[in-house]
């Protein structure tokens, strides 16, 4: 597998440092507000990435913050007259929502920032102590960026020409730092907003430590990934860099992705020029599988241009799979091996020319991966899809039989699953969460919740599944 890294701007072979497990951190969105298409974006293509490693067999233990201290959340909550943690915890849950929706699995952990300020406290002392950090008169603590010899090796960064081109680092007002391009860790907190307690003033952490807090305490001193959006690179990543190497000595993160930026009718997304959506608006218009499958129809490192004749697009190129397992799934139940087929069992025996599509359509499958493996080219995995599409399309018929349907369905279903979309259910998923909820119910019984216990048959109920008490046990069977 082959991954660009941002860091050597190449392509790398990648090698994770624990073989196995693959420890990834993505930057998370600032909870003042709902998120828009352009956040969807790394959203979308970091959880295809995570997809793709767990179907190679890798462990990915996947960190993605939420940044619920900041000056936009403060503001709402001020202008609210309510608390800046109604307002975060407000877009926490709008977020989770529109993540759902775009079926993007869930983290194996989402910090907050609000939650790791010891940690950060931490940090900031070692960087004091090691020199990598001095604190100022009012109390704020500036990060000395000449005391870390390789700051700018990520975003490829002429100091020099930093300080003397952007003067806005001169005229900011903040004449107290030794160098312009110094940056807050900690600063004095400001009338009305939320303050921490801190050896050098209360007040507030600036926003580049909470991720290098949270890659350690999480991930640890070395991560494998650090991804977001490229607008990252600079300062954001750059500063996490100087951050956790000036504090752990160890490299930080091994392989750092990011991904380009989403447009819109060829304009920058900008919420100042009212030139935006949010993923909220857009689901209401499009099935929010078409916003999954639009934005996994470029690579993820070329810029991205949404428009409405770009999403029909999407719309189309998603039907026309779907379109295929619903023909594969009407022939089945033609057949009337329905039944057989959600117990795993199809019935008929493939011939030898149909044991021959079979090896053909492997070349699909391989060509998906090697795309994939290819820096995740998602353009091309997803042409991979629709050469396997039309090739069921043209080499099954009414009379194929129901084992050589049921495995190119299964295949095909196999590859989009990878892209996080679902095009019909996977026999073994369906198994596999009606036994979930069997057992859920059970626990629920033996809880005395029969509330919940009902409320389990009749959610099963409602898709077909009936079940039976027995001596042995809870049965079930489709209607
Ligand atoms: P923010 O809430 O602004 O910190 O952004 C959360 C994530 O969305 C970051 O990884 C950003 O780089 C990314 N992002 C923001 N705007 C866009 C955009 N228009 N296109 C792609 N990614 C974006
Ligand atoms: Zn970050």
């Amino acid at each position: 597998m082959k991954i660009y890294n941002t860091l050597s701007r190449t392509k790398e072979d990648f090698v994770p440092i624990t073989p196995g497990q693959v420890k990834m951190y993505v930057c998370g969105p600032t909870v003042y507000d709902f998120i828009h298409i352009g956040n969807a974006r790394p959203a979308v293509v970091f959880d295809t990435v995570r997809r793709y490693m767990e179907y190679k067999g890798l462990t990915v233990e996947f960190v993605s913050n939420y940044t619920d201290i900041d000056d936009r959340i403060i503001q709402k909550a001020l202008a609210e007259q309510t608390d800046a943690s109604v307002i975060s915890e407000r877009f926490i849950s709008e977020c989770e929502i529109d993540m759902k929706a775009l079926n993007i699995l869930p983290a194996t952990v989402y910090p907050k920032a609000t939650e790791e300020v010891e940690g950060m406290l931490q940090m900031i002392s070692t960087l004091i102590e090691r020199g990598h950090a001095y604190q100022v008169a009012d109390g704020t603590v500036y990060f000395r960026v000449r005391s870390f010899e390789s700051y700018g090796k990520l975003s490829r960064k002429n100091l020099d020409d930093l300080r003397s081109g952007d003067r806005s680092l001169q005229v900011s007002g903040e004449n107290q730092k030794e160098d312009p391009l110094d940056f807050v860790l900690w600063k004095p907190k400001k009338e009305g907003e939320p303050f921490w307690t801190s050896p050098w003033c209360d007040g507030r952490p600036g926003w580049h430590i909470e991720c290098s807090v949270m890659g350690k305490k999480y991930l640890g001193d070395e991560i494998d990934i650090h991804a977001g959006g490229e607008d990252l690179i600079f300062p954001h990543h750059e500063n996490e860099i100087a951050q956790s190497e000036a504090a752990n000595e160890k490299p930080f993160a091994h392989t750092w992705m990011h991904n380009a930026f989403l447009n819109i009718d060829n304009k920058k997304m900008a919420k100042s020029e009212n030139n935006f959506f949010t993923v909220r608006e857009i689901c209401e218009k499009y099935e929010p599988q078409v916003l999954r499958f639009f934005l996994l129809s470029s690579h993820y490192r070329s810029p991205m241009n949404f428009t409405a004749d770009s999403m029909a697009a999407a719309k189309a190129g998603l039907m026309r799979i779907t379109g295929c397992v619903e023909n594969l799934d009407y022939r089945l139940e033609m057949k009337e091996t329905k039944a057989q087929m959600e117990k795993l069992m199809p019935s008929g025996v493939v011939n030898e020319a149909e044991a021959e599509l079979l090896t053909r359509s492997v070349v699909f499958s391989d060509k998906f991966e090697a795309a994939m493996d290819d820096d995740f080219n998602t353009a091309d995995a997803l042409a991979a899809i629709f050469e396997l599409v039309k090739f069921v399309n043209s080499h099954t018929d009414d009379d194929s039989s129901p084992a050589l349907l049921f495995a190119l369905r299964e295949q095909i279903i196999m590859l989009t699953g990878i892209c996080g979309l679902i095009v019909g259910v996977s026999t073994e998923a369906l198994t596999v969460d009606i036994e979930r909820l069997i057992e859920e119910r059970q626990k629920a019984r033996k809880e005395r919740d029969f509330a919940r216990a009902d409320e389990i048959r009749a959610e099963l109920a409602a898709i077909g599944i009936t079940l039976e008490d027995t001596r042995e046990g809870v049965k079930w069977r489709k209607e």
